[in-house]
């Protein structure tokens, strides 16, 4: 079906060329600030349908459509089902040979195409800019915004090149920047960095109301993971894990089960990687065992369930990543395996990246947002929520938080024990330290401060493992009562509602299994 009616409504154009019946919330409302040739910023969840926002106005337009976009190896996807629409889109990027390049912009210009996909790097390159300059570009959609922006999570220093040449193409294009993810901050800054007006800021709830939040704590992850795969078998998922090795790994040890899993990492050869992701699409292999190389731009509608296999960088890249799932609206699951261990390698990571020192900062604070988001005892949507600025009032009645139906038990003793062993300790020592002298260890990190084994608060917890110590405080910084502050070297301080129970003025409550309460009794 060829789209053929300019005058025609966008109600009209959902229907006859996208096929849907209504928009969805937010869709008109941006579609009305471009087709008024504003500069606008989407910002909705992902699956929520930010694309038919600028292709949509596309089709309107006389002008063409310029999309950027940072997914090369997505480009044809995108522009393949444009095409089977019939939308004459098309894309140019390092992938076509020289001679198929010539062609499609001798087309471009002789005015057969509405849209045209190009990475920021290729607008980078003089001569192709010339070449867009002289088109008749009426609006600029910018995909995947938020790596424009230093306070994102996936920061592509190459994209700010680009802001200054955007104001140079003529005919004062519309341009609309769109992202998943957008934190108060990052939505300020792309505001700032396109120009865009508050009330041209387009915010759809966060909420993905399908999605179940999962985490589980301290479980024997393969195990876990296999036990999930047998009990979801036929559906499609993708599990996230850490390293390149880790998903080499787990890939192996699945694929000798019989599992039809995938695997999917920078490391392998863009060949398998193509194959492994088509694979996946049409449903030849169920799971796919990825790096967070994977997904960004996968369009696949029924992925029932995300894994992460360890604990993502940062609560942006968590939020996009289980974003995958359930893009159709049908109930899907995200379950987080949670171990200590993995905020100690996202560590590594900052620690080990180039950057400078704000840059680590703000990615060791991201670590611990994330690390508090894992920890927490209130409901994760809500959590996840309130991090990107949304208020929800009531809980969701279906995460791990909320189906916890252990027993709540008052902690206060044990919070005032931490908290005052914390300040005892000067507010100067990181978790570890604060929790091995609770322990009363005599590991050689502690006997290096003499005073630590002098202190009242030495060996209070001498009852508990080290482990468990360390959960409890990082229970206790997920919920408000000590915070981190420090880049490499963090260190716990009280917060004012850590000295209200310090004071006694608070009580702290936290589920706790029946079996650990039976062996606390049995022990104190
Ligand atoms: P995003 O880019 O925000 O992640 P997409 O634009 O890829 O999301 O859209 C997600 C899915 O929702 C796609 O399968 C798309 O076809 C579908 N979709 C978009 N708009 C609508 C609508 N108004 N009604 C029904 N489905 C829609």
């Amino acid at each position: 079906m060829a789209y053929n009616g300019i005058m025609q409504k966008p109600r009209e154009i959902l229907k006859e060329v996208f096929g849907y019946d209504d928009f969805r919330t937010g869709q008109l409302d941006i579609i009305e600030k471009v087709l008024a040739h504003k500069h606008a910023l989407a910002i909705m969840p992902t699956g929520g349908g930010k694309s038919i926002t600028y292709q949509l106005p596309a089709l309107m337009f006389e002008g063409i459509t310029l999309v950027i976009s940072p997914l090369i190896s997505l480009m044809k996807d995108q522009v393949d089902g444009l095409n089977a629409m019939g939308i004459d889109a098309t894309f140019l990027n390092s992938t076509l040979p020289g001679s198929e390049q010539a062609q499609r912009m001798s087309d471009i210009r002789a005015g057969l195409y509405k849209m045209l996909y190009v990475s920021p790097e290729r607008l980078e390159i003089p001569s192709f800019f010339g070449f867009i300059q002289q088109l008749p570009i009426e609006l600029i959609a910018i995909d995947e915004a938020h790596v424009m922006s230093q306070w994102g999570h996936d920061f592509r220093p190459s994209y700010l090149n680009i802001l200054p040449l955007l104001s140079q193409i003529s005919g004062q294009p519309a341009v609309l920047g769109l992202t998943a993810t957008a934190t108060e901050r990052v939505r300020q800054n792309l505001q700032q960095l396109l120009g865009v007006a508050d009330e041209d800021t387009v915010l759809t709830g966060f909420a993905r109301d399908n999605l179940a939040l999962k985490i589980a704590h301290q479980v024997d992850k393969r195990q876990y993971v296999q036990d999930y795969l047998r009990a979801n078998q036929g559906k499609s998922g993708i599990i996230y894990a850490a390293t390149r090795k880790q998903v080499d790994e787990l890939y192996t040890s699945l694929n000798k089960q019989g599992m039809k899993v995938g695997r999917y990492h920078a490391g392998l050869p863009e060949k398998e990687r193509q194959v492994m992701q088509e694979a996946f699409l049409y449903d030849e292999v169920e799971v796919m065992i990825a790096t967070n190389a994977f997904g960004m731009g996968i369009n696949k509608p029924d992925v029932r369930f995300v894994i992460h296999y360890a604990v993502p960088g940062n609560i942006e890249a968590y939020y996009q990543e289980i974003g995958r799932a359930g893009r159709d609206g049908l109930p899907s699951e995200a379950l987080l395996l949670y171990a200590p261990q993995d905020i100690h390698l996202q560590e590594f990571f900052v620690q080990k990246s180039e950057g400078t020192e704000a840059y680590k900062q703000n990615e060791y604070n991201k670590i611990r947002e994330m690390n508090a988001f894992a920890n927490t005892g209130t409901c994760l949507p809500r959590y996840l929520l309130a991090y990107f600025g949304e208020v929800v009032a009531k809980d969701c009645g279906q995460c791990s938080n909320c189906l916890d139906s252990r027993d709540i038990v008052d902690v206060t003793t044990d919070s005032q024990r931490v908290l005052a062993n914390v300040v005892r300790m000067n507010q100067s020592f990181g978790k570890t330290m604060v929790a091995k002298v609770l322990k009363g260890s005599h590991d050689a990190a502690v006997k290096k401060y003499d005073y630590l084994t002098t202190l009242p608060t030495y060996g209070l917890m001498k009852e508990r493992t080290i482990k468990d110590i360390s959960r409890f405080i990082d229970y206790l910084t997920a919920d408000g009562y000590l915070k981190i502050e420090g880049g490499e070297y963090p260190v716990l301080k009280l917060t004012a509602m850590g000295v209200r129970v310090l004071k006694g003025e608070l009580v702290v409550e936290k589920r706790v299994n029946r079996q650990v309460i039976a062996q606390r009794q049995a022990t104190s």
